[in-house]
């Protein structure tokens, strides 16, 4: 046995995924994440999946693998963010810290250990602070301009970095000592006309109390600064909705997690448009690909990130694209686009299946267009490549696939199988 094979063979403990050495990988991965993808009966007792026209799809259903995933657990209703983690294989339980930190990794924020990150909005606020409109009538393009009149500031000695994210969105860190995630919202979350709510301790200590203080001094100053802000004098002058105020939500506190490359060997990258998938997989240390035209929308430019995946397969062991558009239109309750975005994945797939990796098609939960929200429904999961087992699925939908050699798994399971297939894992006993 070679030195270094010996040497890792005796540092591993059986029972654990320990940290493995650079060594280039047996097969690459292409992993495919479409949102949402799962869905219940919605028409003549049909899913979208099962109504769809998707050839490939099916195509590689016949030659493949196939089975049900729940990711986080059976009857469990998962958020994106905890989804993804599960299926980089980092379990929830343990990894999620809140959602702010994997807006602001996704919008390009280098976090520190123990910022307090949020999400936000710009929103509209009359002058008595009753929010008019949580989006600021859908921001376009100002975000940017707006969030440059908010840098700068330090309050209690806490810096308070502000970046603008798509439309009406953007990201608030807090950098400094002894700050706590365990605050409320400002955001009301709700139509007609409610105030901005203050920031309150979730926790009996003095971080949580200072950070609440913090974040209601940086909302009050937002109001301040932007109310004046020629730009928004501008957007009235043109009935516009001013964006004169942001509002905070999902408080999370970075830490820093062991990569994947440090967990497994290999290397990775992300193919997506929206900044919290971006924020999820470089949390977990890939590297994150610009692609103009991924828009995280139904109008993405799926050939753009086909072209992008092939290329980052000369570089990259696991290459992972994100396909969000069919989670939109679930949520708009629009039947016609989920077919649309289902046929898109479908070209996706025949553009990536000839590569010599294994290409992997799942979702991260189901949002069936019924309810127009995520529920617990399993997604399917499919494996193509090199000598994978072929069951007797003919047809890549729920249904079909719960007959599968896969079986029924969790997002964790998945990534310990692509591990394998990828040829990082390590036996257990002898
Ligand atoms: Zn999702």
């Amino acid at each position: 046995m070679r030195k270094a094979v010996l040497d890792r063979f005796m540092k591993c403990n059986i029972l654990k995924v320990k940290k493995r050495e650079a060594m280039p990988v047996e097969k690459k991965v292409i992993l495919v994440i479409v949102d949402g993808l799962g869905d219940r009966a919605v028409k003549d007792g049909k899913t979208p999946l099962q109504l769809a026209k998707k050839p490939t799809l099916d195509e590689l259903a016949k030659k493949g693998s196939t089975g049900l995933m729940s990711a986080i657990g059976r009857g469990i209703i998962p958020g994106s963010d905890t989804a993804h983690l599960a299926i980089f294989g980092y379990e929830p339980q343990t990894y999620y810290k809140g959602r702010g930190p994997f807006e602001a990794l996704g919008v390009g924020i280098d976090l520190r250990e123990g910022d307090v990150a949020f999400r936000c909005n710009f929103a509209t606020v009359d002058e008595n602070l009753r929010v008019i409109d949580r989006r600021a009538g859908r921001l376009k393009d100002e975000g940017a301009e707006l969030a440059k009149s908010l840098q700068g500031m330090e309050i209690e000695k806490t810096e308070v970095i502000f970046l603008p994210s798509t439309e009406h969105r953007g990201v608030l860190v807090l950098r400094g000592e002894g700050l706590s995630p365990s605050i409320s919202d400002t955001d009301p979350h709700t139509s007609g006309n409610p105030p901005v709510l203050k920031s309150k301790p979730l926790k009996d200590t003095e971080e949580a109390r200072r950070t609440a203080r913090i974040v209601n001094e940086v909302v009050r100053k937002s109001n301040e600064i932007l109310s004046s802000h020629p730009l928004n004098k501008k957007r009235k002058e043109e009935g516009k909705f001013p964006a004169n105020i942001i509002l905070t939500r999902g408080a999370g506190v970075y830490q820093k997690v062991e990569s994947l490359k440090e967990r497994y060997g290999f290397s990775s990258c992300c193919i997506a448009g929206s900044a919290l998938y971006k924020g999820v997989a470089k949390y977990v240390g890939m590297e994150i690909l610009k692609v103009p035209g991924a828009t995280g929308r139904i109008d993405t430019d799926i050939e753009a990130k086909a072209k992008a995946a092939k290329e980052a397969l000369r570089k990259f062991d696991l290459v992972f694209v994100h396909v969000k558009g069919t989670d939109n239109a679930s949520h708009d309750g629009n039947l016609e686009e989920k077919l649309l975005m289902i046929e898109k994945v479908n070209r996706l797939a025949e553009l990536l299946k000839d590569e010599d990796a294994y290409l992997i098609i799942t979702a991260d939960h189901s949002t069936p267009i019924s309810i127009k929200r995520h529920s617990s429904d399993p997604v399917p999961v499919l494996i193509y490549g090199d000598k994978v087992r072929r069951d007797e699925v003919k047809s890549f939908d729920e249904v079909s696939v719960s007959s599968g050699c896969l079986g029924h798994i969790t997002g964790v399971e998945l990534m310990k199988i692509i591990v394998d297939l990828m040829g990082c894992g390590h036996m257990v006993g002898s």
